[in-house]
């Protein structure tokens, strides 16, 4: 196929294909593989932003636990270059785990503030570091002028925010709002875990989330909404992680819609699967 991007599988070759494109601005789209409409639109914004666009496609080992779907994690590389394609993206950079932690390495990213709110660190405590590790290290190999993440991981698109101005990486990260099923569930590779009765469910979070949101700025106490919210997701046959109302910015508890912008934010296992979302109020 004509306009087909180049995949590039090592840091020296990722060198070699990036360096003509250093000339205007890049924008990177780090993914994780098994492409939705969400990760396209991420894409679509990035074009807006530069000249060139490169996607990375990669299962990062270690931001998941033993215990959670790695192995599972669904893998679509050839229907992920279909879209890519159609998207005229100029490069995917898709390290083996090999080029990305080559035997022997040693180096942990820690990121603290945001990544110590107590939502999805308390529930995944080797996430961040992961997170943190990883982008770190694609943003030193893919040197961004953007990076464009999506609103859909909030608690990570905060970290990774804090950890680009503070590590100085010379990245502007740009947040891009959640899209979403017409029934209004967040689009996730995820989603493709639910049985059908698990999907019929599934949009209550964002049900709720919305209700809550209208709830607290028509300025119905916070605790209040928050814990009848958390009773309909229970009720509705989800294992919740949290329901929580936080500052928009800091990710710290907040009581008043007067102390700040407020974001909530949720997490539920159905089933088997763990969905997150989030919505500003
Ligand atoms: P993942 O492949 O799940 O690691 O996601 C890669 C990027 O796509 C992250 O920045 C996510 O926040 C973003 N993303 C995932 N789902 C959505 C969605 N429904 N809408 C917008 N962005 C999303």
């Amino acid at each position: 196929m004509t306009n087909r991007p180049q995949v590039l599988r090592t840091v020296a070759a990722l060198r070699r294909a990036m360096a003509p494109y250093r000339k205007a601005d890049i924008a990177l789209v780090p993914t994780m593989g098994a492409l939705h409409a969400g990760h396209l639109k991420l894409v679509t914004e990035a074009k807006k932003r530069a000249r060139r666009v490169v996607v990375s496609i990669f299962v990062n080992p270690t931001q998941f636990a033993p215990t959670e779907d790695f192995g599972s994690y669904p893998r679509t590389l050839e229907a992920d270059m279909k879209a890519l394609t159609a998207l005229k993206v100029d490069a995917v950079w898709a390290p083996t785990a090999a080029a990305m932690y080559p035997e022997g390495f040693a180096t942990r990213v820690a990121p603290e503030g945001a990544a110590l709110a107590g939502l999805e660190d308390k529930f995944r405590p080797h996430f961040f570091g992961g997170v943190a590790t990883v982008v770190t290290k694609l943003f030193t190999q893919v040197q961004p002028d953007f990076a464009l993440f999506g609103q859909k991981d909030y608690q990570q698109l905060c970290v990774v925010t804090q950890m680009a101005s503070d590590l100085d990486l010379g990245v502007k990260v740009v947040g891009i709002p959640t899209v979403r099923e017409k029934d209004g569930l967040a689009m996730s590779s995820r989603n493709v875990y639910l049985s059908e009765a698990e999907r019929a469910v599934a949009p209550t979070l964002y049900r709720v989330l919305k209700a809550s949101a209208q709830r607290i700025k028509r300025g119905e106490p916070i605790e209040m909404v928050m814990e009848e919210g958390a009773g309909e997701i229970r009720h509705a046959g989800f294992a919740l992680d949290y329901l929580e109302a936080r500052h928009a910015l800091s990710l710290k508890p907040i009581a008043s819609v007067k102390d700040g912008p407020i974001r909530l934010l949720v997490a539920a296992k159905i089933g088997k699967t763990r969905l997150i979302d989030n919505l500003g109020v």
